[in-house]
Formats: structure tokens, sequence, C-alpha cells
């Protein structure tokens, strides 16, 4: 489909290598012109879920608006065109242009991808964009996914998550022993050496599989997606913090020769659109979140509580021992451990002197 719109061959896909940098600096052998495009864009999400996958439609219809109607774009929920877990592969494949994701998905595929959606007791929203547009790690990730054929875009944050959704109580470590849980990513594998067994379902599989059994326990977002899902009526212990997704980052992919195809000023309004979606999409969460917390903890069917302080020093330290493993068998795992730990570090005593400290007199 839309294969038309993929001619520009090689000249194309070998000026989109000089991309690598902001999008505004981006150029490509295009030119500006009333040519219209027509692309469509696959994504994880159920269709126009709250949060992330309203955030695409917006995007689509911001860009249409701004460029007047010259590119414009389908939106398809997950499943719609193609299942839920395989946007990239669509969009690698060149089945559509673009896909919205998540780029811990691609596990087992591009492992170092992770690093940019998010890392077990890693970075929070604001230390994510503050390392990817200004500590290197945009062109690192443009780098990891140029062999796939791929422009990658940050495009949405949902902030700090939740810890998810249990059936029983984990007052220790022993409690996550053969526990079955719904979450993806580093996190799962944390969770895998922590003793228990962990599963990456897409969204629209999480309340059934919870509420039949078929889990025992489910992260998914946060409170304003989570009761979206219905998810405080599968199970009862709603834990915090995310550990596993101190904020969790999304990602717009581009198919590499399609991104050649379109004049510059559509480039850098794509770009600008993503930039605004990352904005938009945190201010909908920190109100929607607000809202949604208060009411689970209105509940009486519901009890929302922390981890238990040593579960948390165990999973924090298989997720080192997991990082450092993968670092010494993935060079290119390795460099981006290094830049992404190298900023958590030196951001983290500014972090605790500010936002941490801030917080803490709120309740004085
Ligand atoms: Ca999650």
């Amino acid at each position: 489909m839309k294969r038309r719109e993929f001619v520009g061959g090689l000249a194309a896909a070998a000026s989109v290598a000089a991309c690598t940098g902001e999008e505004q600096g981006c150029e490509s052998g295009a030119v500006a012109s009333g040519e219209t495009f027509e692309w469509s864009c696959v994504t994880s999400w159920p269709p126009k879920y709250p949060g992330l996958g309203i955030a695409v439609n917006n995007l689509a219809e911001r860009i249409e608006k701004a460029s007047n109607g010259r590119l414009k774009i389908k939106v398809y929920g997950g499943g719609e065109l193609v299942p839920p877990l395989e946007v990239f592969d669509a969009v690698q494949r060149g089945v559509v242009e673009m896909g919205h994701g998540a780029s811990y998905y691609h596990k087992g595929k591009v492992d170092a991808a992770q690093f940019f959606t998010a890392i077990p007791f890693g970075m929070n929203a604001a230390e994510l964009d503050g390392w990817l547009y200004y500590g290197g790690g945009l062109e690192l990730w443009r780098e990891l996914y140029a062999p796939f054929n791929i422009v990658p875009f940050p495009c949405g944050n949902t902030g700090v998550q939740m810890g998810g959704w249990f059936n029983r109580e984990i007052n220790s470590v022993e409690d996550l022993q053969g526990l079955k849980m719904r979450i993806p990513g580093l996190g799962g594998e944390v969770m895998q050496r922590a003793g228990a067994t962990a599963w990456a379902l897409p969204g629209s599989e999480i309340f059934t599989s919870l509420q039949t059994g078929v889990v025992d326990a489910a992260e998914w977002v946060g409170a304003y997606n989570d009761v979206a899902l219905g998810l405080h009526e599968a199970a009862s212990y709603y834990y915090y913090p995310g550990w596993h997704e101190p904020s969790a980052g999304l990602e717009l992919v581009v198919n590499a020769e399609a991104w050649a195809t379109l004049p510059p000023d559509l480039q850098a309004l794509v770009g600008l659109a993503c930039q605004a979606i990352t904005t938009d999409m945190l201010a909908e969460y920190t109100h929607g979140n607000a809202q949604a917390l208060q009411q689970l903890n209105d509940d009486p069917n519901v009890e929302v509580r922390p981890f238990p302080d040593d579960v948390l020093r165990v999973l924090k330290s298989h997720t080192r021992d997991i990082v450092d493993e993968m670092s010494a068998k993935h060079p290119e795992w390795k460099k981006i451990a290094e830049s992404y730990y190298a900023f958590l570090e030196k951001s983290t005593p500014n972090q605790l002197a500010t936002e941490v400290a801030n917080l803490a007199t709120r309740s004085l």
C-alpha cells in the first residue's frame, strides 16, 4: 500500500543518512513543493485509547492541519492493520510509512532499544528528554535503528508509572516466586530473575488475562490508563512505585525511504509535532492520573500500597546485573548503557536537590 510514495530510491535513502541530529536541520533530496503525501501509521495501542492512542490521532490531525493537507496520516489501532507488537516490523518492511509504539517491545530483536523507553530504576521523563536532546541519546537511537531502515523520533511520555495490579500481597521476595506477571521489557527480565514469569501481553489482552487468572499480576501504565482498562475490577492490590518504568518514552518510527521523500519543511513539521505530543501526553497523564488515583484511593475494593524496600533492593540489584551482563556481551548495548548511566549519575544529585526536595515540602 502506498508503495508509490516510496519512489526516490537510493538517492533519497542516502540523503536520510545525513539526518541524524535535530529534525529542523535535516536536509533531504526532495524539494519543497505542493506535492501531497498520504501515509499510514500503525500503532501498538487499542484504537483511540486515552493517552497513548489519542496522542497519535492528535499527531496526525496537527500535521495535516499545519501542512495545509500536504501530509495526511491515517492512524490504525493495534490489530486493525498489523498486530500491536509488530509495528516496528511493518515500518521496517515498508508495509506502512509510520508507526507509534514503545521501543522496549523490540526486546529480542533490538535489545538496546529498551534504553529509549524505560530502564528500571532509571531516568524520569525530564531526564530522558535531557539525555535524548542534549546528552547524545537521540544520535545513539538513530544509529541503532539505521540498519533497520527506520528513523525514530521521541514522541510521547507517560511519566512515572505504577507498579501494577496484584491478586496477592507482596510482602517479601519469596512472594514473587512463581508469580505470573504481565510486564514487558527489561522490567520483565528482572522479575524473571527474581523468580516470577514475565509476559509481554498487548494492552488489549491485559484485563481478561488478569481476571481469568492467566496472569496473577499485571502492570500497564498508571492510574489513568489502568482504570480505563478496568484493571481495578480484576485485582485488588495496586502497588507503587513503577520501579520498572520511572518514565516511559514512546516512539514514532518512520520508514527511512519514505522519510527521504518528504520535503524539508514537512520533515521539520513531523519533528516539531512529535515534540509537541511529548509535552501534551505528559500533561494529559499528569491530569488524568491525579483524578484516577483519587478514585482508586476512595475505592473500598482497592488497596494502594508501596512495595517493601527490601523487594525493591533485590529488583534493583538484578537490574544492574542484567545491564552489566548485556554490556559485556553486546558492544552496541554497552555504548548506549555507558551514555545513559553517565547522565543518570550526573543528574541524580540535581533531581534530589530540586524535584525530590520540593515534593517533600508538600507534606511538611
Ligand atoms: Ca508499563
